[in-house]
């Protein structure tokens, strides 16, 4: 059974059956056939249906919303903003997509030699809770313009979410089969990345699944795409506006109640404005809004699972343990539900689980450090590479840091988000390839070249 459970209360919402064998092998070969006839239509027509389904998620944005903060947590205000997201991104694929996926000619000693775009199939999606419609749509607007099919195994807290986001493409018009969501749990997902009708793999999660699902679909020589997870650094050097890296710095780490991977998750600060910046960013902290996520004034609900809490509050324990001083909670909330006080620590040093670890909860470590030299050793001593944030009034010199910070997004006076105009993605056990912009399009395509002598 998969069960979808109130982390506000802890109680079970609903349950669900997981899909049979035969379920399983009646959608795949449903979404190989619906794919064959996808491909052939024109890209004007296929985007009709990103445009379509961006006008279902904008009509149903309350409902998504509340499904979304029901089942993992996260703050009303924020749900709808993800939904306002998806459309975006629909709508952006609808728009970009035909000149993404518009043939190139290239010269050479060909009459006429050219590159195009076709789809490679049918895409598996194995997706994560944390944003559970914007992953997915992130991967499915492009993929669906480029003429592939895909099936969904999304997160198993997520079950709701999985079914809503079937009904959002069957209600825009999609070809029966084209997209499925399949309710099967991790040990199901194997077989399906193994059968021939699958042509490619894109994970959303863990650099530990993602290792997992990686080696095995290199076993069967598929595409596959890894947004993993990140523990990206945030710079405040010494001549940056303090008061206002740290209001962003507050964002960056405490939206999505911190389970973000692109969330700020160290913040090296230049010794010489510590002081300033930590009390700067404790104030913020403690002004943010701990209560139910459907109230609308609140800023932090609880987190998604009770393991996820409690993998945070082991980390939390262990820095204090070696050493890191508590500026602010540290703790569980005695409340129901999975919620954990807005926490801040500061005197972070790199053999501590709050920066050796990625942290992914409410929960932000300041790193002390002597200059900008240091601030990009330590930005870079991590395992991961997804995104960074740097702060400083001189731009010139942050173009040039901004080149030797090993991350696939660098964001200067700002904090990373992902947007439909720009590749994002990572470096390291961050994961590999990109979603968005045209660099996302092109991932899950033959690109084929035509020589005509
Ligand atoms: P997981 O990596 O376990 O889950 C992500 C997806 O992978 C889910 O759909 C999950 O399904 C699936 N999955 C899990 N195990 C397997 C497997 N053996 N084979 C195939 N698919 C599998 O993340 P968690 O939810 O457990 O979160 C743990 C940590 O992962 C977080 O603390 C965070 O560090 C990181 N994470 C990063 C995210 C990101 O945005 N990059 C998003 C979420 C988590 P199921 O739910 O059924 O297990």
């Amino acid at each position: 059974m998969i069960h979808s459970i109130n982390p506000s209360t802890g109680d079970t919402l609903a349950s669900f059956d997981e899909h049979t064998p035969d379920a399983i092998e009646q959608a795949l070969a449903q979404a190989v056939q619906a794919q064959r006839d996808w491909a052939k239509r024109p890209i004007p027509e296929r985007v009709q249906l990103l445009t379509k389904a961006a006008e279902v998620l904008r009509a149903k944005k309350a409902d998504y919303a509340a499904l979304i903060t029901a089942e993992m947590g996260k703050p009303i205000v924020e749900a709808e903003a993800e939904i306002e997201k998806c459309a975006w991104n629909c709508d952006f694929y609808a728009e970009k997509a035909e000149e993404f996926l518009a043939p190139e000619i290239v010269v050479s000693n060909a009459a006429e030699s050219s590159v195009v775009f076709d789809p490679l199939g049918v895409v598996l999606a194995i997706m994560p809770w944390n944003y559970p419609f914007w992953q997915l749509f992130r991967f499915l607007a492009p993929a669906l313009a480029a003429g592939n099919g895909a099936v969904l195994k999304h997160a198993s807290n997520v079950p709701q979410c999985a079914l809503a986001i079937e009904d959002v493409l069957r209600e825009a018009g999609a070809p029966d089969g084209l997209f499925r969501t399949l309710l099967i749990g991790p040990s199901a997902v194997e077989a399906v990345i193994a059968d021939p009708r699958i042509a490619a793999v894109t994970l959303t999660g863990s650099t530990e699944v993602g290792s997992l699902v990686a080696s095995q679909a290199g076993r069967q020589l598929k595409k596959q795409v890894l947004e993993l997870g990140g523990s990206d650094p945030f710079i405040v050097l010494a001549d940056a506006d303090v008061k206002e890296a740290a209001a962003v710095a507050t964002r960056a780490r405490f939206l999505n109640v911190g389970q973000s991977c692109i969330a700020a998750k160290r913040f090296i600060v230049e010794e010489s404005v510590a002081d300033e910046f930590v009390a700067a960013l404790c104030a913020r902290v403690e002004a943010l809004v701990v209560d139910d996520p459907m109230n609308r004034e609140s800023n932090i609900g609880p987190m998604a699972r009770a393991n996820l809490r409690d993998d945070l509050k082991s980390q939390i324990e262990r820095s204090i343990g070696a050493g890191a001083e508590l500026r602010l909670g540290g703790k569980p909330l005695d409340r129901p539900g999975f919620y954990y006080a807005p926490t801040v620590l500061d005197r972070v040093t790199p053999d501590m689980a709050a920066f050796a670890e990625e942290t992914f909860g409410p929960a932000a470590a300041v790193i002390r450090v002597r200059d900008a030299e240091e601030a990009i050793t330590l930005a870079n001593a991590t395992e991961f590479g997804l995104g960074a944030a740097l702060w400083t009034r001189d731009i010139d010199r942050a173009r040039q840091l901004a080149r030797r910070i090993e991350a696939g997004a660098v964001f200067i006076n700002g904090m990373v988000a992902s947007d439909p105009r720009l590749p994002f993605g990572g470096i390291k056990k961050s994961g590999y390839g990109r979603e968005l912009g045209e660099f996302g399009i092109r991932e899950f395509t033959n690109i084929k070249t035509v020589w005509i002598g």
